[in-house]
């Protein structure tokens, strides 16, 4: 795709999307250590569940230091709501207490320095660096991001590492932390994984699934 007709698909996305106060995170945190340990929780889940566990888990837990010494079944027991909670209560403390040894209790800023914590991928830096410090380093490519990607013809890639680098090579850097909310949030409420709601889309002349269906059917008639 050219990155013309990608940015016209973000100009439009950007129009129903983006009011100016829009809030650009879905996860409810206060500070770069919540953002970090409640998107490690989001790995499989909404994030509505990890909202609903972020006051009892920070309110006992509210700081890497207290994290670091946690009881894990009693961790187990707080976020058991999101899932694999075995997991990724062994996670949230190990990356507590690596930050705590390692770093001072600071988040890292770079990439590099976030995936070495247990539970952090690049999907998972990316929203960390994104969403607590601004930092565009990358694009966060999740379900939707994949999904939205391919169908609109951003990418023919599968891999989202590869979907990263062709996202990254479409739209500027200032505007990566928005093309993963624009595209998670369209993938939400229209561009559903099944039976996505193509009739009321309002990108749809510029989709390319679109396009290509809408031959399909014409060759079939
Ligand atoms: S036209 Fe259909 S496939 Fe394309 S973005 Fe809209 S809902 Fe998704």
């Amino acid at each position: 795709m050219q990155t013309d007709d990608a940015c016209r698909i973000y100009l439009a996305l950007r129009k129903i999307y983006l009011k100016e106060d829009t809030n650009l995170c879905f996860l409810e945190f206060e500070n770069p250590f919540q953002i970090l340990i409640m998107t490690i929780l989001s790995a499989q889940t909404t994030d509505k569940n990890v909202n609903s566990v972020k006051n009892a888990l920070f309110s006992k837990y509210p700081d890497c230091k207290s994290l670091a010494s946690a009881d894990i079944l009693e961790v187990e027991e707080i976020i058991k709501s999101t899932g694999f909670y075995h997991a990724k209560a062994k996670h949230i403390i190990s990356a507590s207490q690596m930050l705590s040894e390692n770093y001072g209790c600071f988040v890292p800023k770079t990439i590099d320095e976030l995936v070495k914590l247990p539970g952090v991928g690049r999907k998972t830096a990316n929203i960390v660096l994104n969403h607590a410090y601004g930092i565009n380093e990358g694009i966060a490519v999740d379900t939707h991001v994949k999904r939205l990607s391919v169908r609109l013809g951003f990418t023919k890639n599968n891999d989202p590492d590869k979907i990263e680098t062709d996202l990254k090579s479409l739209f500027k850097e200032s505007v990566w932390g928005e093309i993963n909310f624009l595209l998670i949030s369209h993938g939400r409420l229209v561009c559903k994984a099944k039976n996505p709601s193509c009739a009321v889309c309002k990108i749809k002349k510029m989709c390319r699934y679109y396009q290509n269906e809408s031959k399909l059917k014409k060759n079939n008639t």
